[in-house]
């Protein structure tokens, strides 16, 4: 059940790392500059977003303000996504996981476990919490649950509301900061078990931590449930630079289908074509489909490197940026209604059911002696009608 909804655009957040030491050694150049807190400039071009972050930022100021309203709009009752976009070492993981278990260097997804907690704790003792995380990656298009390595092909499927989730993924119950870390280190491990190269993996698969929070009020029984989607995305380098023109990406020089894919859906949609997104393109996409454009307060991190060696990487990610800042989300409350509201609805509509049948009975009778051939009078005519429309229909059905 929704509740009272807002559109809202995605927010795009832009942050630039430092040039790294072979980037110094290399001499390469320094591009951005940055003006007031919004803008950054590459190559004589401006480039405007909800907010740009400069080299120096903490990971503590990117959190706060970005990231810490997120987490009061899922105890809200509200679904959110992060998402971090860029080429490969321009700062994702960093952003997204940071330094995990150091207080200074660690990035929102722990940052967000801690809040979630300390919210709930000062919350109404009233309210009973459900929370649980699942943890997954998307490799070539394939899902593979990262709390279960046997799971290595997961599908998409879609709830009663037509909501798409992913079927059979392991969930986990979690009651403190301390056990969503947990759980994140268990599925880092087992990520790096399975490959080789994780450097390469990384760059070429997405991450998707889920937080899923539901809460019960004990004595009203009044149920709000929200999902988080946190998303350290593949290294955007793979998309066809064509895709900075906003024109449809071509599939053939892309690599990875998943990218690919949402950079069309974020073109569809910043062109406001709702009703062709091509979601069903990849199981990202197809997770991600209330996040992008749905029922859902997104934002998006694009992440940049300063040099000159990537210069074009970084047009193209600031370009990415620019065209989803355009899309425009509608997001509501997922509140569930509870028995004794339930019970009171129910016995509205069997009201109004029986209002219209009294109704169409009447308006029969009146029908029949019209079709005998009898004339009634004015006053004897039904004029009073809740509902004047249906009457009209009816009539019209019959004499047809
Ligand atoms: P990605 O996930 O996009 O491939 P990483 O987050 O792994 O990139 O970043 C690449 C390297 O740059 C890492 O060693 C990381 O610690 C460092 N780094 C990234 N962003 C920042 C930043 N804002 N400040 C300092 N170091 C950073
Ligand atoms: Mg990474």
């Amino acid at each position: 059940m929704a509740d009272a909804s807002a559109e809202c655009n995605i927010k795009v957040l832009c942050r630039f790392r430092p040039l790294n030491q072979s980037e110094i050694i290399r001499g390469d150049k320094f591009l951005p500059i940055f003006q007031g807190d919004d803008t950054v400039i590459i190559g004589g071009k401006s480039f405007v977003f909800d907010r740009v972050f400069p080299t120096n930022t903490t990971q503590e100021q990117v959190y706060n303000s970005c990231a810490k309203q997120i987490v009061k709009d899922v105890l809200d009752g509200y679904n959110g996504t992060i998402f971090a976009y860029g080429q490969t070492s321009s700062g994702k993981t960093h952003t997204m996981e940071g330094k995990l278990h150091d207080p200074n260097g660690m990035g929102i997804i722990p940052r967000i476990a801690d809040d979630i907690f300390h919210h709930i704790f000062a919350m109404d003792e009233n309210l009973e919490f459900h929370i649980k995380v699942s943890y997954f990656e998307i490799y070539m298009d394939k899902i593979r649950d990262l709390l279960d390595v046997s799971k290595t092909n997961l599908s998409v499927h879609e709830d009663k509301n037509r909501v798409p989730y992913v079927k059979g993924c392991t969930e986990r119950f979690v009651s403190s900061p301390e056990e969503v870390m947990d759980v994140i280190d268990e599925g880092k491990s087992n990520r790096h078990v399975a490959v080789t190269n994780m450097n390469e993996h990384s760059s070429r698969s997405h991450s998707i931590f889920l937080i899923n929070i539901k809460q019960e009020h004990v004595e009203t029984e009044q149920k709000l449930s929200g999902k988080l989607y946190l998303v350290d995305l593949a290294g955007s380098e793979k998309v066809s630079k064509t895709g900075a023109e906003g024109s449809v990406l071509d599939e053939a020089k892309n690599i990875n289908k998943s990218l690919s894919a949402l950079g069309n859906v974020i073109s569809a949609l910043a062109e406001g074509t709702k009703t062709h997104v091509p979601y069903r393109d990849s199981k990202m996409t197809r997770i991600l489909q209330d996040s992008l454009g749905g029922n859902c307060r997104t934002t998006m991190f694009i992440c940049c490197s300063p040099s000159s060696f990537n210069e074009a990487e970084t047009k193209s990610t600031l370009m990415f940026g620019q065209r989803a800042k355009t899309i425009r989300n509608t997001a509501s409350v997922n509140l569930e209604l509870t028995a004794d509201q339930w019970r009171r609805k129910y016995e509205k509509e069997k009201d109004k059911n029986k209002t219209l049948k009294e109704s169409i009975q009447k308006l029969e009778a009146e029908l029949n002696r019209w079709r005998n051939g009898e004339a009634v009078t004015g006053r004897e005519r039904l004029r009073e009608h809740p509902l004047p429309d249906v009457r009209l229909t009816i009539l019209f059905c019959r004499y047809r």
